[in-house]
């Protein structure tokens, strides 16, 4: 079975992890590193689920202000300009632009918020807050004319598919199994340890691992895991929230992101898109069905184009989206009364009796805190694992892959690049260096023309890249390249994703045949 070493004896690992989303991977990096030895599944691809899904903020949360809760903006804000050091290549700085609309929030209640906003969480190189006057300042002529004043605050953005993809790229560099398309059947106390069983999802093979410690980073599924895999009577505190997302084509020409608050109370953002696209978000659904399944409905369509058009002068209409995503929140269930006021917080909490081993249960949390949640779940941890030479925090100073520059440089690296591989045109190389970062070579070997890159899957998608994801980010098809690797997908054909597809099932199977 593929990551599964076949032995006499079954391999003992001191964490083992359910779950390859952005928590899951983000534990495996830190547990590793700090010198245990780490195994993770996941039943689908990396980031398959909730954490490509996401609006893609690394953000303290304005609104999460409303509901006091101030430990977690403070904690989110600090990760900010963490986050953006460590990966400068897909996190980068973004201006929020919030219009002040007359019947809602008070402009006095606005200024507030962003205060505690600016002054909670240490900022050394975003920007601060500031008014704007909109029927001056460009960010104002898509605006319908009554926003004439608002005001402009920063956070930032993240690739965040491959925030996980490079946390678990990280994590098996320093020795981590990662295994993705391996489902956890069962996990089963025995003795002092875990023993779990594996399903292939690819070949249908099953095997066995045991693990001192347990993680169940499932997302959505982190009842389930409670339910049906490890079997515990205990009731999943767990709220599932589906948010829908639109991306339409572009419409407006600046960089800045916009805040909207709808009629509803609740706000959402439009957000510059993959150079020629607009993301606008999110919906806040409760949701029982198969988080699996979760797609956006006619109404979510509708309705986050209606409220978008109560800002834009021109109308947005259902004929200008060209995609849309569903993710599903699992949230921790704290009675809330509205999906939207539910806790964005994370909660850890442990299973551990006696000498039984112990599990970590995730719930709910943010990309944006996940590194944070990393280092709360291994304190937690750590008392039922072996002692290690490394137990400190480490990962707040330590690059992801490709993000080892200078955390402003991103322009010199793309000037760098481009004078290294002339063959190349500026654009396909700033696409490159945003998803790679400082590993581009890697992709290009010795590569002195584009013919050597190999054949064109077209959008500058060459074979040499399409090689690449599958040797060093576990891509095996054309979604898991073309939606989550890359979006790709936007600017694709069918016909091209086909191709691409084709073209990955004959790695894969040459990748088995090795195996
Ligand atoms: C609409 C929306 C917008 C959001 N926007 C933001 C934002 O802008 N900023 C922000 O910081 N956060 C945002 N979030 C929150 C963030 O996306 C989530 O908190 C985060 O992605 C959850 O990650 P996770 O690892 O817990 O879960 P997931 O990413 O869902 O990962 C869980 C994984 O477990 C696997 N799994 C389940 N069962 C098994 C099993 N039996 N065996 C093996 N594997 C299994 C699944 O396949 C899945 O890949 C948003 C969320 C949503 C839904």
């Amino acid at each position: 079975m593929r990551a599964l070493a076949v032995g006499t004896a079954l391999p003992l690992y001191d964490v083992a992890i359910v779950g390859g989303g952005i928590n899951g991977c983000g534990i495996a990096r830190d547990a590793v590193g700090r010198g245990w030895s780490v195994f993770l599944c996941d039943k689908g691809d990396l980031a398959g689920a909730t954490s490509s899904a996401a609006s893609k903020l690394i953000h303290g949360g304005l609104r999460y202000l409303e509901y006091y809760q101030f430990r977690l903006v403070r904690e989110a804000l600090l990760e900010r300009e963490t986050l953006w050091r460590i990966a400068p290549h897909i996190i980068w700085p973004l201006r929020f632009v919030l219009p002040h609309h007359k019947g809602l929030r008070p402009a006095w209640l606005l200024r507030l918020g962003l205060f505690l906003y600016d002054h909670l969480g240490a900022r050394e190189l975003l920007p601060p807050t500031r008014t704007l006057r909109l029927d001056r300042d460009p960010a104002g002529a898509p605006l319908k004319p009554e926003f004439s004043v608002g005001f402009e605050y920063s956070d930032c953005w993240v690739e965040d598919s491959r925030l996980v993809v490079l946390n678990a790229r990280d994590a098996a560099d320093r020795g981590a199994v990662i295994a993705p398309r391996t489902r956890c059947l069962r996990g089963e106390r025995e003795g002092a340890v875990w023993r779990l069983t594996l399903r292939d999802e690819v070949s249908g093979e099953t095997g066995e691992i045991r693990a001192r410690t347990l993680v169940n980073a499932a997302g959505p599924w982190v009842g389930d895991v409670l339910n049906s895999v490890v079997r515990l009577n205990a009731p999943a505190s767990v709220r599932l929230v589906k948010g829908s997302h639109i991306v339409t084509e572009r419409l407006f020409q600046h960089d800045r992101c916009y805040i909207f608050q709808n009629g509803d109370g609740r706000i959402f953002f439009a957000i510059p898109y993959e150079r020629d696209f607009t993301l606008i978000g999110t919906t806040d659904l409760d949701y029982s069905g198969d988080a699996g399944a979760a797609a956006a409905s006619d109404q979510e369509v509708e309705y986050l184009c209606k409220a978008a058009s109560d800002y834009f002068r021109t109308p947005v209409t259902k004929a200008q989206v060209k995609w849309t995503y569903s993710g599903v929140r699992p949230l921790f269930d704290d009675g809330a009364s509205a999906a939207q006021s539910a806790t964005r917080d994370y909660v850890l909490k442990i299973d551990a009796e006696g000498d039984a081993p112990a599990l970590l249960s995730v719930y709910g949390g943010k990309i944006t805190t996940y590194r944070r949640l990393a280092e709360a779940a291994l304190a937690m941890l750590s008392p039922h694992l072996p002692p290690v030479a490394n137990p400190r925090n480490w990962t707040a100073k330590a690059p992801l892959p490709g993000g080892d520059f200078p955390v402003q440089g991103f322009e010199a690296l793309v000037s760098e690049m481009q004078s290294r591989y002339a063959f190349l045109d500026r654009d396909l190389i700033r696409r490159l260096a945003r998803a790679y970062g400082t590993l581009i070579p890697e992709i290009m070997k010795d590569a002195r023309s584009r013919g050597d890159l190999g054949r064109s899957f077209g959008a500058g998608l060459t074979e040499a890249e399409l090689n690449y994801l599958a040797d060093r980010e576990w891509a095996m098809s054309a979604e898991d390249v073309v939606w989550r690797r890359s979006k790709l997908g936007l600017r694709l054909t069918k016909d091209e994703i086909a191709e691409i597809d084709a073209f990955m099932a004959t790695t894969r199977t040459v990748e088995h045949a090795a195996t």
